[in-house]
């Protein structure tokens, strides 16, 4: 290019001479002039040919720019221009092709690569390239540009990463000049294999994220220092822009194999639930038909031992009195776990039943403290019942299942009460009523209290006291009370303080609910 703007120089110079020369004789001499006017003119032309030849060759050279190729680009433009781009991606492919592309453009190259570095020192998408074997030289590149960066971080004699863009001409002509010995020397090989002109480091802070590869310029020409300066700039801001996008991607890959791992999860923990779901059925069916099965010839044994108690069968002695008397009380506890059994069963199939009528709640407490009278003499406690002065209202619930809760309240309470009394009291408070079972026996510590309406939950130590308790009352018991719209709660001083539980029912309860 440059011989062919010389050549044309030389030409339109030489003629320019010429004629300039021509027209002065012609005209200023008039044809004659001797070897003294001679040298006059040709001092003349000389002097404004010397003076009018910068811009002579500036404007040619520009002219033949458009023809050869070398149209002048802006470093700042394309600094800033790929710069806004990257600012919009986080997409690595999206990114290096901007990068392959507007580079290769301005700066007019043949060919550029773009090799991406992966965090665990792979190098990214490496068999698409066409490049493969070509693998080891650009480890040892990548390796050498590595340790000028440890260099530099221990030692300040490379504080300008300019020299670090390895620029092949440059280290050729220094290697053929005898300059001092430069690592990067040892790279021609590695190179010239690649087939790259220039070859850029990308550092994002510590770490070599990647490598410009450069060809020869389609012009022939030679990088010029400002073409190593924009490329220096888009080095570092292409740094970032592949690291962003490689952490981008990674958590994008993390949230997939996240939301997997969840899905997984969840369909085990489906298959798991519907696994319990099926055992649970088949262990209330089990009890339910266990239960129903024992109740019946319970019920048999009950009925014989009352016979046999009240003489239908003839005189009976002390000894088969108190026998069968202690028959008769293991009967009942038997019945009794039967049909806590058989309310779990149905509470947890959804199959229990509520009666619901109007109850008169005084009438009813009597009937209870009645049934226990004579329980409560055996131990020798005393059992009282306290109702308001004022009749309370009828409240609507399921009497039965209401007498099971209370007695088992009362039960609990004469079993677990060594000495004292059994108290029943019947009150009313802000529109509900409340039935107060209170004793004063072995108490309940305030640890305990929260766990006592769990299913086969016993009090600590309880066995000793009482061994053929289930744990069960008061879980049906909450349970049924809760369906009635009430409440059931426990109370205690703490141990050997006596107790009391409450069972509150509201006066007016939601009836439409409650069918
Ligand atoms: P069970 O009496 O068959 O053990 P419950 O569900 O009726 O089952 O009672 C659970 C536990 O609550 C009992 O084991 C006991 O520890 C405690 N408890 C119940 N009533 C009293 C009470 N009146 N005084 C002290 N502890 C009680």
């Amino acid at each position: 290019k440059r011989s062919t703007i010389f050549s044309v120089i030389f030409v339109l110079l030489a003629a320019t001479y010429a004629l300039v020369a021509f027209l002065f004789t012609w005209f200023v001499f008039g044809g004659a002039y001797t070897f003294k006017d001679q040298v006059i003119i040709g001092m003349v032309v000389s002097f404004a040919i010397a003076i009018g030849f910068k811009p002579f060759y500036d404007w040619l050279g520009r002219i033949t720019d458009t023809f050869l190729f070398k149209g002048k680009y802006r470093p700042q433009e394309l600094i800033a221009e790929i710069s806004d781009v990257l600012s919009q991606t986080f997409d690595l492919d999206i990114v290096i092709n901007i990068l392959r592309g507007k580079i290769s453009q301005a700066l007019r190259i043949k060919r550029m690569q773009v090799i991406v570095i992966e965090k665990n020192g792979k190098l990214w998408k490496w068999k698409d390239y066409k490049l493969k074997e070509k693998e080891q030289a650009l480890k040892k590149i990548i390796t050498y540009f590595r340790e000028i960066k440890k260099e530099y971080a221990s030692n300040t004699f490379y504080n300008d990463a300019d020299g670090w863009i390895i620029v092949l001409e440059d280290i050729k002509r220094k290697v053929a000049d005898k300059v001092k010995f430069e690592k990067s020397f040892l790279l021609i090989n590695e190179i010239e294999e690649l087939k790259a002109a220039l070859v850029v480091p990308l550092f994002s802070k510590k770490r070599l994220v990647g490598l410009f590869l450069l060809s020869t310029k389609k012009s022939g020409d030679m990088f010029t220092n400002e073409d190593i300066k924009a490329l220096k700039t888009i080095a570092s801001q292409a740094a970032i822009a592949i690291e962003n996008a490689q952490l981008y991607e990674q958590v994008k890959d993390f949230s997939k194999s996240l939301q997997k791992e969840v899905e997984r999860q969840t369909k085990k923990l489906k298959d798991a639930n519907a696994h319990l779901r099926r055992l649970d059925k088949a262990k209330s069916e089990f009890i339910s038909i266990a239960s129903h099965q024992l109740r019946t010839p319970l019920t048999i044994i009950k009925g014989f031992v009352s016979l046999l108690l009240e003489g239908s069968y003839g005189e009976i002695s002390k000894e088969v009195r108190k026998t069968l008397n202690k028959i008769y009380i293991s009967n009942e506890r038997l019945i009794k776990l039967v049909e806590d059994l058989l309310n779990i069963s149905r509470i947890e199939s959804g199959r229990i039943e509520y009666n619901i009528e109007k109850v008169r709640l005084e009438d009813f407490c009597q009937e209870i403290v009645d049934s226990f009278i004579i329980q409560a003499k055996e131990k020798h406690l005393k059992m009282e019942l306290k109702l308001p002065k004022k009749p309370l209202p009828k409240v609507l619930t399921d009497e039965k299942k209401l007498r099971e809760i209370i007695s088992n309240l009362v039960d609990n309470a004469i079993k677990y009460t060594p000495k004292g009394w059994v108290k029943i009291s019947l009150l009313q408070v802000d529109g509900k009523v409340q039935i107060r079972v209170s004793d004063t026996g072995i108490g309940i510590s305030a640890n305990e209290i929260p766990y006592l309406f769990a299913k086969f939950s016993r009090g600590k130590d309880i066995n000793r006291i009482n061994t053929g308790g289930t744990g069960l009352g008061l879980y049906v018991g909450k349970k049924m009370i809760e369906a009635l719209q009430g409440k059931i709660w426990a109370e205690s001083k703490g141990v050997n303080m006596g107790s009391t539980f409450v069972v509150e029912i509201p006066v007016k309860v939601d009836e439409k609910k409650l069918k």
